[in-house]
């Protein structure tokens, strides 16, 4: 148009909160057209997300023809079922642009709403508080879908005033968990101030504030990240085991175009996979179910949606994670060393969320369940299920590499004594497999004097190559 505005890609959005505040049912009344029966006009329902165009969100709020809105539409996250999301923990950074926290106005802040904020707080991501089922304020007088302005001017002093204090009583809470949070029609600082929008999921009184508010608000706060590149964006939000297809991941594509055939790079737990996208897929639309198959098959999709991709190798790839497109003529090294980074950053995050969340100690319990043979390799982890898919792919290989035992975090000297218990046994067993953990220098030493290898590298794939290099020279 050469315009001066930019054109903005839609934002994407989470919904985060304590069980039973009302997620699922805000999701289901954002889903919902406000036309009785009708048609949820233009809504789409895509793989782990729904997809709002604005001309939807125009019609379901009072906004004025003429009133600029800078995004074509909003992608909502279905997030209560995702593993992205899986116990309050968002997964990677890159998952979403902005989140709405859900709080029950009659509980105000719980256990798992602060733990959602304490996330938002490490992962910079910029929020908004859903203050949700205010029609179970005592005396409230439903004006289904009204903006909640409207709603409020109808409600009798009482309610008003029990409005009021609980409001407060959440600004007051909020506060104590380290955020300024203000309504949002009495927000004078948008950039700074938490904005909080009392809804109904049930009435949807607010519901029409709380779309307008994501489809302004976020595209002011965040313009140069929602301004659209030729660049393949891609997160991936599950992992999935299909029928027909073997393991898929589901993305959220951004940007850009996947076309059937394309060498992607997916980062998993043992190492950047380069692959080639085999079947790209979406639901088919409810009507066409019965007769085709779950899924639609495509030779190319555009962003912004939710995509399945069936490709060889996904078997342990990350939720919350980028898919990187190799361009032909482009190296893979490249896009191989990002995705290295990438799962790096990764687990040193979810690293941080397990020690907030849990003790060590279930950690050691599942350890000690991880089967061991009396003559094996030594393995050692930065995390849990890192060292399980470690396992996993061991007894996948054609020759077999036998584990004596494991344990996580850095490798310290009482590891390498465990090790050299293989000197006698087996000597070729006489080894650490490291991934992702520091190796402390009194266990080198330990190790240099011994006779106990120790083996890093940056993915699963090369650990291995390394240690069947080395047991292929002792045998020559
Ligand atoms: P989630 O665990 O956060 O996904 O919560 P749900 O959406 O499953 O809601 C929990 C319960 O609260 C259900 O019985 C809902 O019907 C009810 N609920 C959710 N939102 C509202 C609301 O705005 N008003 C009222 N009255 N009930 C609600
Ligand atoms: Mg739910």
């Amino acid at each position: 148009s050469g315009g001066a505005d930019r054109e903005l890609r839609a934002p994407i959005c989470c919904i985060l909160g304590h069980v039973d505040a009302g997620k699922t049912k805000l999701l289901d009344c954002i889903r919902r057209s406000n036309v009785q029966g009708g048609e949820a006009g233009g809504i789409t329902q895509q793989i782990g997300a729904t997809y709002l165009p604005v001309e939807n969100i125009r019609e379901r709020t009072s906004l004025k023809p003429e009133a600029a809105i800078k995004v074509p539409g909003l992608h909502v996250i279905d997030t209560p079922g995702h593993q992205s999301f899986s116990n309050m923990r968002m997964r990677g950074s890159s998952l979403c642009d902005v989140a709405v926290v859900v709080v029950d106005i009659t509980r105000g802040l719980e256990k798992q709403t602060i733990e959602s904020l304490d996330l938002l707080k490490r992962r910079n991501v910029r929020f908004i508080v859903a203050l949700n089922k205010v029609d179970r304020l005592y005396g409230w007088k439903t004006c289904s879908n009204a903006p909640i302005a409207k709603a409020l001017k109808n409600q009798s002093d009482d309610v008003r005033s029990e409005f009021k204090w609980r409001v407060t009583e959440v600004v007051t809470q909020l506060k104590e968990s380290g955020f300024n949070a203000a309504l949002y029609y009495e927000n004078k600082k948008i950039k700074e101030v938490v904005n909080i929008v009392p809804t109904s999921a049930v009435s949807a009184e607010g519901i029409p504030d709380l779309l307008l508010l994501l489809v302004r608000w976020v595209p002011e706060i965040m313009t140069e990240r929602l301004t659209y590149v030729n660049n393949v964006e891609c997160t991936v939000l599950e992992v999935n085991e299909e029928k027909d297809f073997g393991t898929t991941i589901d993305v959220v594509l951004i940007n850009g175009t996947l076309r059937k055939g394309d060498q992607i790079v997916v980062c998993t737990k043992l190492g950047p996979v380069t692959t080639n996208i085999r079947y790209l897929l979406t639901p088919y639309p409810m009507k066409e179910l019965k007769a085709k198959g779950v899924y639609k098959h495509h030779e190319e999709l555009k962003a912004a949606q939710g995509v399945k991709i069936a490709a060889r190798g996904l078997q342990h790839a990350i939720a919350g994670t980028a898919v990187t497109v190799v361009k032909p003529g482009d190296g893979v090294e490249q896009a191989e060393a990002a995705a290295v980074q990438e799962i790096s950053k990764v687990n040193s995050l979810i690293n941080e969320d397990e020690r907030a969340e849990s003790d060590d100690r279930t950690a050691v319990q599942e350890i000690s369940r991880i089967q061991t043979c009396r003559e094996g390799v030594y393995v050692q982890a930065s995390r849990l299920g890192i060292l399980e898919a470690i396992i996993e792919y061991l007894k996948t290989l054609s020759f077999d590499i036998p584990v004596s035992g494991c344990n996580l975090g850095a490798v310290h000297k009482q590891d390498v004594m465990k090790a050299t218990a293989m000197l006698k046994r087996n000597e070729e067993y006489a080894a650490i497999l490291a991934f992702d953990v520091k190796v402390m220098p009194e266990a080198f030493d330990l190790a240099a004097e011994s006779g106990v290898k120790i083996f890093t590298a940056d993915t699963v794939y090369k650990l291995v190559d390394s240690f069947t290099d080395h047991i292929k020279k002792l045998k020559e």
